[in-house]
């Protein structure tokens, strides 16, 4: 090991409100996507025992936290909130340096946990039951939530503190305690988001980090009899095997997986806002978010007109990528699946309107950058119209109309998001109530949600109920219901 390598930082498990060291002492570097010969950090492989040592201590943590009121455990949140407000740059820095995101799109994240937190924090006042009406004189019936147990959060690298936050956020509000378990490729920011808990004094146990391998440690975390549910954001892929073994061991699971969102524009929409909101879909964090515009429908009519626009508002980002305009993709995988798509594309037929290729030349040259690249001639069949391909790669499709849009959006596995462009509000309306999706934009790019929104897909994106908004309480809470009967000794009146 060369003498910088050992100056630099490994991660470590937060357990039971102490950083410790993984029992194996294996390491993988965590590189800069941005430029691959720069090592960041190391990020641990923690085995079944680190994992035993993390569902322990959040076990032990439980009946305490389950007792605290609502209204208190919202209290370590918004401290949490404030201490992330106060290291925000800290946090956007490290998010960009580690994941590859551009520095206003970090602050962006880091602004969105802080309003996430926040918003679970209140709901602390607002973890409401009801009363219902009991058919027995001087009987009444209601009913309160309860929390699970140990839940279990596994998440992916491209939101490293929003979802993370917004798992945590909800689980914890709700009473339950948990292990947290991010991807391999963002150790870093994970661990600064656990700081900030510790900073907050959430009681020790209560949030624990631990990093690894999912192949290693998503099956034991399943399958583990102390863990009552899971919470996975990550590919449809993984989610589906998780999903199986869930329910061989008679689980709740709660999945948010891959999307493949379209924005269809119709021949009355103002163009140039449908272009912006295109360019920012598809492009922004290099096309690396689950609601990121991945195709786009266009009435005939408009569509050389629409391609010149987009053209014109992707060329400053293609000009400008050395100032950061589109940041590299993760990691190596990651750049080869893109280019891999890029090919199959040219190969499937479509025509290649602008980029497609990998920036080789001076800086950018030592990062996983691709050029945007846009896709026109686009038949729905083809593969890079099917799946999900998780870059700034853009298919484009001309339609009749409306409802061929709607049909063809609607033909995929996902249901994410997606946007409809259109000044005219009956159609508008009409995309809305027939669009298979969980999150519907007008007049707006796919990305985004806000904290007290519930966000989640259909289909082969989402199973399990709603994140974010009060609604996210339907997953780490159970209903109980409870019969009071205030009827006298003599019982005068009732059924027994
Ligand atoms: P991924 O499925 O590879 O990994 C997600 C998490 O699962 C990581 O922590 C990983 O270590 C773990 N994991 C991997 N294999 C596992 C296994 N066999 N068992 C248990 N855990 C395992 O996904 P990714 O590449 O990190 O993230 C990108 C994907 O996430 C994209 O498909 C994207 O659309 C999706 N995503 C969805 C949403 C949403 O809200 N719908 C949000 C963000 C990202």
């Amino acid at each position: 090991m060369s003498s910088t390598q050992t100056k630099l930082k490994t991660w470590q498990n937060f357990v039971n409100g102490e950083w410790v060291s993984a029992g194996s002492g294996k390491t993988t570097p965590n590189i800069n996507p941005a430029n691959a010969d720069e090592i960041l950090g190391y990020s641990q492989q923690s085995e079944l025992d680190d994992l035993e040592k993390a569902v322990t201590a959040a076990r032990e943590a439980y009946p305490g936290w389950r007792k605290t009121p609502s209204p208190a455990r919202g209290k370590f949140l918004s401290k949490a909130a404030a201490l992330l407000e106060k290291r925000k740059e800290e946090l956007a820095k490290a998010l960009t340096l580690e994941e590859g995101k551009a520095f206003q799109e970090s602050l962006g994240e880091v602004q969105k946990s802080i309003n996430i937190l926040e918003f679970f924090a209140a709901l602390g006042r607002r973890l409401n039951g009801e009363s219902i009406p009991s058919e027995l004189p001087k009987n009444f019936i209601y009913t309160k939530r309860e929390p699970l147990g140990v839940v279990a959060l596994i998440t992916p690298w491209n939101f490293p503190v929003a979802i993370p936050a917004w798992k945590a956020g909800a689980a914890l509000i709700a009473g339950n305690t948990a292990v947290l378990k991010p991807s391999s490729l963002t150790p870093w920011t994970a661990s600064l988001l656990m700081e900030i808990f510790q900073e907050a004094n959430l009681p020790k146990g209560v949030l624990n980090l631990i990093t690894g391998p999912g192949s290693v440690l998503g099956e034991a975390i399943v399958k583990h009899p102390h863990v009552r549910a899971i919470s996975f954001t990550g590919s449809t892929e993984t989610g589906r095997k998780l999903q199986a073994l869930a329910g061989a061991h008679g689980k709740p699971i709660q999945l948010e997986m891959g999307g493949k969102n379209a924005v269809i524009v119709l021949k009355d929409a103002d163009l140039d806002l449908a272009a912006s909101g295109v360019v920012f879909g598809a492009f922004g964090s290099a096309g690396q978010r689950c609601t990121a515009t991945s195709r786009c429908l266009v009435e005939e009519s408009v569509l050389p007109a629409f391609t010149d626009k987009l053209l014109e508002k992707i060329r400053p980002f293609i000009e400008k990528m050395h100032e950061g305009t589109v940041g590299p993709l993760v990691d190596e995988n990651q750049l080869k699946k893109v280019l891999h798509y890029i090919d199959l594309g040219k190969k499937e037929g479509a025509s290649l309107l602008v980029g497609g290729k990998r920036m080789t030349e001076g800086a950018l040259g030592k990062g996983y950058f691709v050029s945007p690249t846009i896709f026109t001639n686009v038949a729905p069949s083809m593969t890079i119209a099917q799946e999900e391909i998780f870059g700034p790669v853009l298919t484009i499709t001309a339609v009749k109309d409306m409802d061929e849009a709607i049909r063809i959006s609607n033909d995929v596995e996902y249901g994410l998001s997606g946007s409809i462009f259109t000044q005219n509000i009956n159609q508008a309306l009409d995309y809305v109530d027939d669009i298979e999706i969980g999150v519907v934009h007008v007049n707006s790019p796919t990305i985004g949600g806000e904290a007290q929104a519930p966000f989640g897909g259909m289909k082969g994106s989402g199973v399990g109920g709603r994140e974010m908004g009060h609604q996210s309480l339907d997953f780490f809470t159970e209903w109980k219901t409870v019969y009071i009967d205030y009827t006298d000794s003599n019982r005068k009146g009732n059924l027994y």
